[in-house]
């Protein structure tokens, strides 16, 4: 007798993948990842991860199918609501479209939401039965997993801690508000700034400006963090600044719902001990006595959406969802 798949999909912004689990494993059959072209589109995307998904399967039976989205999803429906990177994604059917080309029950949810599912089973999540994930990279996202569970809210955007606002009269975000998590923490965002700082300042930056050779649009977070741990007192100071809004961010966050772990995973949550210190001790300050957490590095990296794809198909086939 064939013994069943399931099948992970993870439609990133820059990049997508796709995994195959034999069921009750804890390693892929195989896996597969193609980066996505300049300028890709809805249907580039899906085609893309098609290809990926039948070049794994060749044939196997796949009992469920788990997907994780860039960007917000209308979970109950399988609906994509649109992509902040890619055009052609509003309101798109995407269970249902994979469901037809597949043949086997899909299940969508947006990538914080799956990433902190993928960390609950599969990595820092484990053992905790309240928990935030927050990705801290190009935005930043954040899930919940309330009593074991996913909590997706009344329309499925809870965990957007990216939005909420730390400092009021702080600078414009992208989304229409000022001072958000994300203005202030995120890589693009951070090193926005800190080439503004060095445009306007000639004289600041110096460790900053060799590292990227006088090539100013070069900085990015990569680069502010290895500046920052040269000594670079603008880098330092920019990542200074974004640990204590996110800290803050995750202190009201504690504040309210009372989680007892918070995981933390991206790119910029490579920034170095320092980071994490300030990021811990935002945190703290923000905190009430009575309130504790425990913050932790994700365990799974650039694999949580897959694996948290595997836990949300695993889900659906156990009739938890
Ligand atoms: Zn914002």
């Amino acid at each position: 007798m064939t013994a069943d798949f399931i099948l992970a999909l993870d439609f990133g912004g820059t990049k997508h993948a796709a995994a195959l689990l034999r069921h009750g494993d804890q390693s892929w059959c195989d896996v597969r990842r193609r980066l996505s072209p300049a300028t890709p589109d809805a249907t580039y995307d899906i085609e893309t991860m098609l290809a990926l998904a039948r070049a794994l399967v060749k044939g196997r039976r796949v009992a469920a199918v788990g997907v994780s989205f860039g960007g917000p999803v209308d979970f109950e429906r399988g609906v994509v609501r649109l992509s902040h990177h890619v055009p052609g994604w509003e309101q798109f059917p995407l269970a249902a479209r994979l469901t037809q080309a597949l043949g086997a029950p899909v299940v969508v949810d947006n990538d914080a939401n799956v990433a902190a599912l993928g960390e609950h089973v599969y990595g820092a999540g484990q053992g905790a039965r309240h928990l935030l994930f927050i990705t801290v990279s190009t935005g930043v996202g954040g899930g919940w997993i309330l009593n074991g569970e996913p909590w997706r809210g009344a329309e499925g955007m809870a965990g957007e801690i990216g939005h909420t606002v730390v400092v009021p009269e702080g600078p414009l975000c992208l989304c229409g508000k000022r001072g958000c998590v994300e203005r202030l923490a995120s890589g693009p965002y951070m090193a926005r700034d800190a080439r503004d700082i060095l445009e306007r300042d000639p004289a600041r930056g110096g460790i900053l400006r060799a590292l990227v050779a006088g090539d100013l649009t070069r900085i990015d977070g990569s680069v502010l963090s290895q500046a920052a741990a040269r000594g670079d007192p603008v880098a330092s100071g920019m990542l200074r600044r974004g640990a204590q809004a996110l800290g803050t961010g995750i202190g009201n966050a504690a504040n309210l719902v009372n989680p007892e772990r918070v995981i933390l995973g991206g790119g910029v949550t490579h920034a170095g001990v320092r980071w994490w210190e300030d990021v811990r001790a935002a945190t703290v300050a923000t905190l009430l006595p009575e309130v504790h957490v425990e913050l932790l590095p994700a365990a799974l990296g650039d694999e949580a959406p897959l694996w948290g794809a595997i836990a949300l198909a695993q889900h659906h086939l156990d009739g938890a969802l």
